[in-house]
Formats: C-alpha cells, structure tokens, sequence
C-alpha cells in the first residue's frame, strides 16, 4: 500500500467515490475498482450505474474493510476474474478459478475466425484443445448450435469446472481428457482451435501471471513447445481444407506462420487483436494431399 488509506471514523466516513479513487492509487484501474467494490457489496458486477448514484454513500465499515482485502489482492497481481469468480467471454458468463487459466477477451478474435472459416460448414465438427475454462468451445457451440464440437484439456480440474460450465449454459460438449491430439482417437475435424500455452519459460511476465496455471502459459525455452507439437499432429486430424486456428504471443506470429508453413499448411495468415498485434495465426489443410 502506498498511500494513506481513508479511514472510517464517525466524523468522517469513506464515501464510495473516496474509496475507488483510494483504490486508483494502488495501481487499480476504474474499472477493476468498481468490478471489486461492487462485488464486495455483493451487487450485479455490471450495475456500475449503481456506484454513480450511490458515489457520496459512506461505505460501511465491514465493508470498507472487505474491499481493502479485495484491492490487495488484485495489487498483488491476482486476476479480477478469479477474484470475483466469473468472466464474461463472447457475451457468456463463465466461472473461473485459479484451476484455469482467466479467459481473456483477444481470445474473442480466434472465435471469431473460427465462426468465420466455418460459416459454409452446415454442421461442422470442430475442436478446442486446452480448453480451460471452456470459453472457446462453449463460444462456438453457443454461435453455431448445429456444430458438433470436442473440447480438450490434459487436467482434469480444468474439464470439471469446464463441464460445470456447459451445465449452467446448457451447452453439450465432448469432453476429451489427454493431451492435444492424442485425446482425439481418429476423429477428423473442420476445425482445430487452441490457445495453448506460449510464455517463454523464463520470461519474467510470467511472475505477474503467477496465480494462473504455469501448465497453461509457459510452454518451453521459446514459448513455442505446444504450438510446434499442436502443429505436427493437427494434420492427421483435419478434414481436407479444414483450418488450424492458434493463438500465440505478441512477437510470434512469424515463427508460428513458418511452423505451419513447414507442416505443409495452406493459405497460412495472422490475424490481429483488440490491441492490433498479430495474436492469431492459422492455416488450412490441403484439399488433396
Ligand atoms: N495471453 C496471456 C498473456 O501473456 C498468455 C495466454 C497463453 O499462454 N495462452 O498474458
């Protein structure tokens, strides 16, 4: 903590206005403030409009109290999301915990490619390995109910929350438990989305992702180990002139496009995130091999 916190006294109260701008200076933004403040008051997290009217309500002591615990945790660089235990991904509202890595909204960018690449598809049958939360397969089941999508993930704990939120969705999946491809048996798919994990290991970012999953992030010496395995097995489960779609970090995208390329992918490009970077970059494998 850096500055003097506002302290609830009889003469003076902490207002709500007071005890988001105390929360600014933290390091918070305004928005993880008021997403703290109202869940610590156990309102709807969207009902910021609640915070502006109520902006001269003094908070009451316990919690004030409460959201300085909220507001530390998130300074010592715990996700919102597992804060609160929900996230909002594509417009679905998922639990999240620490089992899973915090889904986050540029991952948008790859469901909307994936929705577009399968557009022509009537019923298209597609996967999402390393799937987490299930935020990408319970996306695109969502947008495409037809679409008979497998979802992957080599830990149990992050099926299990996955399925609880399907269930609450009510969204039906196939759950796979394994690792990339090899959960797949011989299924040929239209599509292969993944965001798997592409820190570089020793990457000193990942010191402040240190409440996710290490399994879901670091993944090697060049934060490249999944995405070159993904890639040599993906073909051998793609339908002719199905796509593989991956995620991967800001400066990769050339590397990610020379793997596939190498693995005899097609019409291999990059796609850019909400910030402009090349984020995604996918391929299509050929019609005749
Ligand atoms: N986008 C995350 C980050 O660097 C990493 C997610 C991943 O490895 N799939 O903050």
């Amino acid at each position: 903590m850096t500055s003097a916190q506002p302290r609830p006294t009889a003469e003076h109260a902490v207002t709500v206005q007071a005890a988001l701008a105390w929360a600014q200076q933290q390091g918070l933004s305004r928005l993880e403030a008021q997403v703290l403040l109202l869940h610590g008051a156990g309102k709807d997290l969207h009902d910021r409009a609640w915070l502006l009217s109520h902006g001269t309500d003094a908070l009451t002591a316990p919690l004030y109290l409460s959201f300085q615990t909220l507001v530390a945790r998130r300074v010592a660089h715990e996700p919102v999301a597992y804060i609160t235990g929900q996230k909002e991904f594509f417009g679905l509202p998922l639990l999240v915990d620490a089992r899973v890595l915090d889904p986050r909204a540029d991952t948008e960018v790859l469901v909307e490619w994936a929705l577009s690449c399968l557009a022509d598809v009537p019923a298209p049958h597609v996967v999402d390995l390393g799937t987490g939360s299930g935020a990408i397969a319970l996306a695109l089941k969502h947008s495409r109910p037809q679409a008979e999508v497998w979802a992957v993930d080599v830990s149990a704990d992050a099926l299990a929350l996955a399925q609880v939120n399907a269930h609450r969705l009510a969204l039906p999946i196939s759950w796979r438990l394994g690792s990339w491809c090899a959960a797949l048996g011989d299924e040929r798919f239209d599509a292969i989305v993944s965001n798997p994990p592409y820190v570089a290991q020793n990457d000193p970012h990942l010191q402040t992702l240190r409440h996710e999953p290490l399994s879901a992030l670091a993944s090697g010496p060049d934060g490249l180990d999944d995405i070159r395995q993904i890639v040599q097995q993906a073909g051998s489960h793609l339908r002719p002139g199905g796509w593989l779609l991956l995620e991967h970090g800001f400066d990769q995208a050339q590397a990610v496009h020379d793997v596939l390329s190498n693995a005899g992918f097609e019409q291999v490009q990059s796609r850019p995130d909400l910030a402009g970077i090349l984020r995604c970059t996918g391929g299509r494998w050929p019609t005749v091999k």
